[in-house]
């Protein structure tokens, strides 16, 4: 285990951001992890898995740790379910793409989320119907104030929409995730997003979990910027939740407001939506902007500071604070 000093972070993140850590070190088994938690001095320690939920906005005075611990492993649990054991620093589409091939279910709508498997529970990752929730056992957690490990079950975790306890206390290291997966009679979810369309674009009847993951994968690809050429984080924002009291008042100003009901009185508004009627769609100002075709997701053209896009993203907020009376929250986490 090397700790390297005044490194870069510009490949450790999606946003491409230029940033530097007075220190950083590669852990790839929980002996190094604890070791490293127990010897280094320094103050501030940033865990890492795959940067691609991350906005950095300044030098990290501190460590950066990257969790790198590999492995996955099956077990039969009975005639219909595999219970899956994917260690944190495996990428995650990787994982996915793993339990394909040995026909497990249950995964396949969440291909080609970037990322590792570690931070997966930590928003509780979501995609085309599916949340990791949904297939989520339990998790392998180190404390890092008391340097233990425990066994955090899915009410333990408190999974809400890309929320959990691992945003509210940062002390809780994830060593390892383990999914209850179907090996026979998969419960595909087809209804969401634009699946079920293209499964009959391609003529499939009988759909396979693997073509659900190939659909799921094209569709991303034809939507999404790809951070290998240009930066981004995929959404900054959650989409935020009011009250149907508040959609009424909002839907006397803006009759095509797009709405989801959550509850009797709870509404999901699409924060791409809010965004694009605020103008900000396509935005550029120097080397950071507003994606020209996603208007939730902000990009790193090239030489933007986490600073510059932070800022950015603050005068999105207020406009949206301005114009709909509606409080945006970061998905983004920013260090
Ligand atoms: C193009 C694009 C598309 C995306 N699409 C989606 C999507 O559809 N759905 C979705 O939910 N997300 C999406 N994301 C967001 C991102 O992929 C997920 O949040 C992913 O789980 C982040 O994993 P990571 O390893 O990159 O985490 P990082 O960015 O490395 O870390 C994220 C946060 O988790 C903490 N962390 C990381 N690993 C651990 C660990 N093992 N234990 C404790 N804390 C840890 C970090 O300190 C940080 O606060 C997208 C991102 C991009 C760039």
């Amino acid at each position: 285990m090397k700790i390297v000093n005044n490194f870069s972070l510009i490949n450790h993140n999606t946003f491409g951001v230029d940033a530097i850590a007075n220190q950083f070190t590669s852990i790839s088994s929980i002996n190094e992890l604890k070791k490293i938690i127990s010897s280094n001095e320094s103050k501030e320690k940033i865990f890492i898995g795959g940067g691609s939920n991350i906005l950095i906005t300044k030098k990290i005075e501190g460590l950066v740790i990257h969790l790198n611990i590999k492995g996955i492993s099956s077990k039969k649990i009975d005639n219909n379910y595999t219970e899956v054991n994917i260690k944190a620093g495996e990428n995650w589409n990787e994982a996915v793409i793993w339990c394909l091939k040995n026909d497990l279910g249950g995964i396949e709508n969440l291909s080609l989320i970037p990322g590792n498997t570690g931070a997966a529970p930590i928003q509780n990752i979501g995609a085309y119907g599916v949340e990791l929730k949904d297939v989520f056992t339990s998790c392998e957690v180190l404390n890092v104030n008391t340097n233990e490990i425990v066994e955090f079950s899915k009410v333990d975790c408190q999974f809400e929409y890309r929320n959990s306890i691992f945003k509210k206390n940062k002390n809780y290291i994830i060593l390892s995730v383990k999914l209850k997966l179907t090996h026979a009679n998969h419960k595909l979810k087809v209804d969401y997003g634009s699946i079920n369309e293209k499964l009959i674009s391609l003529g499939i009847v009988n759909p396979k979990i693997n073509d659900i993951a190939n659909i799921v994968t094209q569709i991303r690809k034809e939507k999404l910027p790809d951070p290998k050429e240009i930066g981004n984080s995929g959404s900054f924002f959650k989409n935020p939740i009011i009250k149907k009291k508040q959609l009424e008042k909002l839907k006397l100003n803006f009759k095509d407001i797009p709405n989801y009901k959550i509850s009797d009185e709870n509404y999901k508004i699409p924060a791409g939506w809010l965004i694009e009627k605020a103008g900000f769609k396509g935005k550029r100002i120097k080397d950071y902007g507003v994606h020209k075709n996603q208007a939730l997701v902000l990009v790193n053209y090239g030489n933007a500071t986490g600073k510059e896009i932070l800022e950015f993203s603050l005068s999105i907020e207020k406009a949206i604070q301005f114009i709909f009376d509606i409080k945006l929250e970061n998905e983004v986490n920013i260090i």
